[in-house]
């Protein structure tokens, strides 16, 4: 692969995740904060942000910056230890992203997710909006875990999985985790020299899996596994991955250069993997019943408005999927409603206007974006 063709694919992706390992914002030795290196990294965002691209950034560096402001460097912590570490060192970590970016006039947002705000989906499709607001806005998301709450069993653990959840949920279409290793080898480069490094990964096969061979005793975060893990959630939807060695300054303009790196290839494209899920989330008997008018919009693929509802039948929560029939009774498409059964039904039928007064509160102005709805052939 040349350096090109590189250069046209990262180019080609309108909304990219970079996920940042601590090794690169702290210095090992000394435990410092790599200001040479973040206001560089700040630079390549700058760029990628003129350019057009919308940038989400899922930091790590919460622990380690923590560690030392509270003098418990080189000591093994356990959970809580970590815990207090992370509250305290998240505080430094945003402040200095927020310094970095600052300069280049990007404003940044801070965003801490815990696992159930990514898995359970009235909660994803929460951190989604908010999410897709700050796009909007032109800010630049700075993510990470919400560690200080997050008990071992609930934890991500690793900022490869969250900044995988974190692409799928941003509907991305590219995914960069930067952190001490180029890429995916044949084998764990650190144990054979003759190890190959692959720069293409077309698909997740059982081969490819067992490259990454067993996670390391006491190693639970950061490894190859995880990273493959996050690869399986991204290309899955639809967002394409690159592993890449981001320790030396401007990460992001060598990889347009053409710096060694494994690139996985999506699956789909985020938007066909994201109609695809919601065809396929059956079993649900939510059913709306729209008038031919809102039927005929809906084929011409506009969102589904409150107006147009007729009758709202079935049990649902915010985020289901509904099925949404034409006055003939005939399916005509399956989404996800914006509104719990109880909500819609008290706006069905109504004027967007009138929401924030029959609720009690502004939502949104469409019961079913056309975003989230798959057509019935
Ligand atoms: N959330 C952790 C922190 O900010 C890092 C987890 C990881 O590096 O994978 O310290």
């Amino acid at each position: 692969m040349t350096a090109a063709d590189n250069a046209i694919r990262i180019g080609a992706a309108r909304r990219i995740v970079l996920k940042i390992g601590s090794a690169l914002l702290i210095d090992d030795a000394s435990g410092a904060l790599r200001r040479d290196w973040l206001r560089a990294f700040a630079e390549d965002v700058a760029r990628l942000r003129t350019d057009g691209r919308e940038v989400a950034i899922v930091s790590s560096g919460a622990i380690a910056f923590g560690r030392r402001q509270l003098g418990l460097s080189g000591k093994a912590l356990a959970l809580e230890e970590k815990q207090a570490a992370a509250a305290v060192g998240q505080i430094h970590l945003a402040h200095a992203w927020q310094e970095a970016l600052a300069a280049h006039g990007l404003t940044l947002a801070q965003i801490l997710l815990s696992l159930a705000d990514t898995e359970e989906r009235r909660r994803h499709l929460n951190a989604r909006e908010t999410l897709g607001a700050l796009f909007e806005f032109g800010a630049v998301p700075l993510i990470n875990e919400n560690d200080t709450v997050a008990t071992e069993e609930i934890r991500f653990g690793d900022n490869d999985r969250l900044a995988a959840r974190v692409a799928q949920m941003a509907g991305a279409d590219l995914l960069v985790l930067l952190s001490d290793i180029d890429g995916l080898y044949d084998r764990d480069p650190r144990l054979h020299a003759d190890a190959a490094h692959i720069a293409e990964v077309p698909a997740l096969t059982d081969e490819i899996r067992t490259m990454a061979g067993k996670p390391r005793p006491g190693y639970s975060s950061g490894g190859m596994v995880t990273k493959l893990e996050a690869a399986r959630i991204a290309v899955g939807a639809g967002c394409a991955m690159i592993i890449s060695d981001g320790r030396a300054e401007h990460p992001i303009r060598r990889l347009e250069a053409g710096e060694r790196h494994t690139r996985f290839a999506p699956a789909a494209s985020p938007g066909t993997a994201r109609k695809r899920w919601i065809a396929g989330a059956l079993g649900s008997d939510a059913r709306i019943a729209v008038d031919a008018g809102a039927a005929n919009a809906l084929r011409r693929g506009k969102s589904l408005l409150p107006a147009g509802v007729t009758g709202v039948e079935g049990n649902f929560l915010r985020g289901d999927a509904v099925r949404i029939v034409g006055p003939d009774g005939a399916e005509i498409a399956i989404g996800l409603i914006a509104y719990d059964a109880e909500a819609a039904r008290r706006i069905a039928g109504r004027q967007s206007r009138e929401i924030e007064a029959l609720l009690g509160y502004k939502g949104r102005d469409v019961l079913v974006h056309r975003d989230d709805m798959v057509e019935r052939e």
